[in-house]
């Protein structure tokens, strides 16, 4: 049993942009090609006291980017939403509504840590609990004294004091 795995579930940047659901992208790429249409194809016909063309470029491709970056994280939203056990039907129109990305500026201040599976049953695990709560899977080592969970680069258990090196039931120290 590698405790680093369950302690350190720091997720990859390519993981994360793999959460990115596809119809999100699709969209993302649908907007920005809208965004481009709407000032070449319409505005350029039926405004006539337009800015610079170089302008308008720079205007319609800054515009298409903000929405399409946007809408891939709304995406973001509602995947990394479900897996935190968050209540998505609540944050995605949050992130899609409030002006100026403050439900987005929200999300990422206020999201719950990840809802990690137990390795022996596959239950959902809150943090911070020692062992599984349905299959009794011993998540973190503990100090076989006291019962309080010890970090792996403990030598003496922090609570009751513990020789966490000679505790011969401490399973951790039998992979060294
Ligand atoms: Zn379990
Ligand atoms: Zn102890």
């Amino acid at each position: 049993m590698d405790f680093n795995n369950i302690d350190e579930q720091k997720p990859q940047i390519s993981d994360e942009l793999r959460l990115i659901p596809m119809w999100s992208v699709a969209l993302a790429v649908a907007l920005f090609a809208a965004v481009q249409a709407v000032v070449h194809l319409y505005l350029t016909q039926h405004q006539h006291n337009l800015p610079p063309r170089g302008f308008l470029v720079f205007w319609s491709l800054a515009w298409g980017t903000v929405i399409a970056v946007y809408t891939l994280m709304v995406g973001y939203v509602t995947r990394d939403a479900k897996r935190r056990g968050m209540n998505v039907g609540l944050w995605t129109p949050l992130v899609i509504f409030m002006p100026g990305a403050i439900g987005l500026v929200l999300y990422f201040l206020l999201r719950q840590p990840l809802v990690t599976k137990c390795p022996q049953c596959s239950a959902g695990i809150s943090p911070g609990i020692n062992f599984c709560t349905q299959c009794r899977f011993q998540l973190v080592p503990i100090c076989q004294q006291c019962r309080r969970a010890v970090r792996i680069t403990d030598v003496y258990c922090g609570n009751c004091g513990e020789d966490l090196n000679v505790s011969e039931a401490f399973p951790m120290r039998r992979f060294r």
